[in-house]
């Protein structure tokens, strides 16, 4: 990955500051390797560092830059609540909600529907009905399985299931999302607003959370939450908050920001969290700030 970005930044060096033609000129590099995978998250990366500098060589906030302005932003709390059963998924929940949060999410795909519908109901149990609850299969079961999933948790209180299936079986999440009462969600994995037209195309989810790192950054994700315009359809941000938080101020079906601290460690600013709302953090550009000693410690090489 490294190598990568190392590699492309010598078409971008010396460039004229235009990410539209910068990814013009990248994508058509990548014709025949294709920008999937680790090529779309360097490309990814890199269109979101020019569109950062962009706006801060106009002393902009990204999200002003892009013709909006920085807003108060619905957040809920992605970190934690893996697969660790019914009892610590409880206690977890508990805290990711005493943190400042009305909404969190659980990852669900344990060995039986019977396990998924207890884990919820525990969590739903110690949290209480105020707080909106997320669900996350992340792509581990087949279509048929999710079908009897979905079903199961008919009555389970949750406000979505993602990515209950293969992320580009589009045709398999529709199947699903017909016999499931609750909204299905899905997009992190999507690879550019080409993939986001078949997504919609083949009626795949309720909801789409395009992740900036693979979507192919500003660009993509600015093409992409067209799209979801034009059909009403919700977005949701899937990592990378301090950036995407921006990108959601100027989605106009914007859903809710997903909240990690994974980068907090390399940051020297961090996002306030209060009753269940975050804004873009303040300053031109993105506004993130490196602990420029702990980028160094933490850096690959
Ligand atoms: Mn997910």
């Amino acid at each position: 990955m490294t190598a990568l970005v190392t590699d492309f930044s010598e078409w971008v060096i010396g460039a004229e500051l235009s990410p539209f033609s910068i990814e013009e000129s990248i994508q058509k590099r990548l014709r025949l390797l294709g920008s999937q995978g680790l090529t779309g998250m360097a490309l990814s990366g890199i269109d979101m560092a020019l569109w950062d500098l962009l706006a801060k060589t106009q002393g902009l906030p990204l999200a002003t830059l892009l013709g909006g302005q920085p807003m108060e932003l619905p957040v809920y709390n992605s970190k934690g609540l893996g697969i660790i059963g019914p009892q610590m998924a409880a206690a977890e929940a508990k805290g990711l909600v005493a943190e400042g949060f009305d909404a969190i999410k659980v990852r669900l795909g344990y060995p039986t529907a019977k396990e998924d519908v207890a884990v919820v109901a525990a969590v739903r149990a110690a949290v209480g009905d105020e707080v909106r609850l997320f669900s996350d299969y992340n792509q581990s079961l087949s279509v048929t399985e999710a079908r009897v999933r979905a079903i199961a948790l008919k009555d389970s209180t949750l406000d979505w299931i993602e990515e209950p299936v293969h992320f580009d079986d589009y045709d398999g999440h529709a199947e699903v999302r017909a016999v499931s009462d609750i909204p299905i969600q899905t997009g992190e994995n999507c690879w550019g607003p080409h993939e986001v037209a078949k997504a919609f195309k083949a009626g795949a989810c309720d909801y789409f959370m395009p992740d900036a790192g693979k979507i192919g950054g500003v660009t993509g994700w600015m093409r992409s939450v067209a799209l979801a315009e034009a059909i009403g359809m919700p977005i949701s941000s899937h990592l990378y908050p301090e950036f995407s938080a921006h990108l959601l101020c100027v989605t106009p079906t914007r859903h809710w920001l997903e909240y990690v601290d994974w980068a907090e460690p390399i940051l020297a600013t961090s996002m306030q969290i209060s009753n269940g709302k975050t804004q873009p953090l303040e300053g031109p550009g993105a506004g993130l700030e490196w602990d420029e000693k702990a980028v160094e410690k933490y850096a690959f090489r």
